[in-house]
């Protein structure tokens, strides 16, 4: 097949599916480093988290050393709904920018919830309900994880609650509308329902709420009601494990049609999209067996790899989870208030955090208004409607393309388009009103947020 004609969508047979995650610590020689207990700074066990987490996502948190893992009967069938996504050669985005370059985009927005955010959801519902639970909590900020829980655990009919960052709750009715309609229970953050909502409450009355903030109180719920657990839409090696079926999927579509990619681009907010859509070409380069460069993209209003510190840090505000050792700006930072395109937690995944430290993969950050201006011209050629999220990997795929332009190299570019923009539209408008506004943190907002970070021994 090597010298067919690269169709437009590269779809895969039902029966290509992967048939077991990818676990990418399994071949890095330094391994992530690994989450403490909060209490005592000492790693924490298998049974410590099993207070917190699911029993077999415990145990795959926690593996660094099985490289492949099975994905259960049940999952595949649901992925079956959805899956394999399209690898989408971007010809007509290559027409218009006139550039020599080959694009790829791997995209998962096809699917209710919009992201693929519902790769992992439906992994957490079943391991939940495998354990004989009743139900789960969980955080959301735009509202994208928030809606792939709630379809998951309708499917496995588990009860689902939800805390959502409170602003979201408020300008983002229809993605709340739209988790009510899977039917979880959705309760703006912070609230007067956890003790850690009424303390953030009682400190700042007129909080718009963090995502930092609504895990603690997630967290917190699931420990006081029996039969329920916490579970988390990005940053654990869990979810990114499970992501993996995005870059097994592509390696796969890409094999087929004898495709090399030099680059491969992503959008990073705690990054687990990125992680899984490189993982197995990671795993290459880390065997020696092929080199790939990797670009993480993160925004230049929460710049955690390129301007954040690697050390131990809270995963939430309510510092109730265990720490994770990361690219962090703080628990307690919060991007600007007119930060519109996502992507707003305070840290990085472990495994990216660690790949990125060992300069195995690079990491750029892009202003907001640039984003959504790459956002309108992929959307005006290639037809789909992109999140703010994916936008920013799109820029950024723009900008190598254009290199290759200026040089006449035929460089081949994946990234990963993770969701579309259908409840961003506030977002859009703001930008073609000319009314967004682009705000780059100073280094001293970033040092007082980063003195809240733990001290360790
Ligand atoms: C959540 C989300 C992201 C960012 O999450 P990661 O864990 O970094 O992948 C990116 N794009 C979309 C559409 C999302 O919903």
């Amino acid at each position: 097949m090597s010298n067919a004609k690269i169709p437009y969508k590269i779809y895969l047979k039902e029966d290509e599916l992967p048939k077991q995650w990818y676990n990418v610590r399994a071949d890095m020689k330094k391994k992530p480093a690994p989450l403490l207990n909060p209490v005592t700074k000492k790693p924490v066990t298998a049974q410590e988290l099993s207070s917190v987490f699911c029993e077999e996502l415990v145990k795959q948190e926690l593996d660094d050393i099985t490289p492949y893992i099975d994905i259960p009967q049940e999952i595949i069938e649901f992925y079956k709904m959805y899956r394999p996504a399209p690898l989408i050669r971007a010809y007509c985005l290559e027409k218009k920018l006139g550039t020599p370059a080959k694009i790829y985009y791997k995209f998962e927005g096809n699917n209710t919830s919009g992201s693929h955010k519902l790769n992992s959801a439906i992994a957490q519902a079943y391991y939940a309900k495998k354990q004989g639970l009743k139900g789960v909590t969980t955080e959301t900020g735009a509202g994208q994880w928030g809606t792939a829980l709630s379809m998951a655990c309708s499917y496995f009919d588990l009860d689902c609650q939800v805390y959502m960052v409170k602003v979201s709750y408020e300008q983002k009715p229809f993605r709340r509308e739209v988790m009510r309609t899977y039917g979880a229970s959705v309760t703006p953050s912070p609230s007067e329902t956890t003790n850690v909502g009424r303390k953030i409450l009682k400190q700042f009355p007129d909080t718009d709420g963090s995502l930092g903030c609504a895990i603690s109180e997630a967290v917190e719920s699931a420990q006081t009601q029996s039969g329920y657990r916490y579970v988390l839409g990005s940053v654990l090696s869990q979810v990114l494990l499970h992501q993996t079926v995005i870059g097994l999927e592509t390696k796969t579509a890409m094999d087929k049609y004898n495709i090399k990619p030099d680059i491969i681009i992503g959008c990073a907010g705690g990054g687990s999209n990125l992680g899984g859509l490189i993982s197995p070409f990671m795993g290459e380069k880390l065997r020696g067996e092929a080199d790939y460069r990797f670009i993480a993209v993160e925004p230049a209003s929460c710049p955690s790899l390129t301007r954040g510190k690697y050390v131990y840090d809270f995963c939430d505000t309510g510092q109730v989870c265990p720490l994770q050792k990361m690219y962090t700006l703080g628990s307690g930072f919060m991007p600007a208030a007119n930060h519109a395109g996502g992507l707003r937690y305070h840290g990085m995944s472990s495994v990216l955090s660690e790949l990125y430290d060992q300069g195995l993969m690079e990491a750029v950050s892009v202003e907001q208004t640039s984003v959504f201006a790459a956002a309108e011209q992929f959307a005006r050629v290639e037809g789909i409607l992109p999140a703010p999220e994916s936008s920013h990997a799109i820029k950024v795929a723009i900008d190598e393309a254009m290199k290759c332009k200026e040089t006449g190299e035929e460089k081949t570019i994946l990234f990963g388009l993770t969701g579309t923009g259908y409840f961003d539209m506030y977002a859009y408008e703001k930008f073609h009103n000319g009314v967004m506004t682009d705000y780059i943190p100073s280094d001293d907002e970033i040092n007082n947020a980063l003195k809240n970070i733990p001290v360790m021994e």
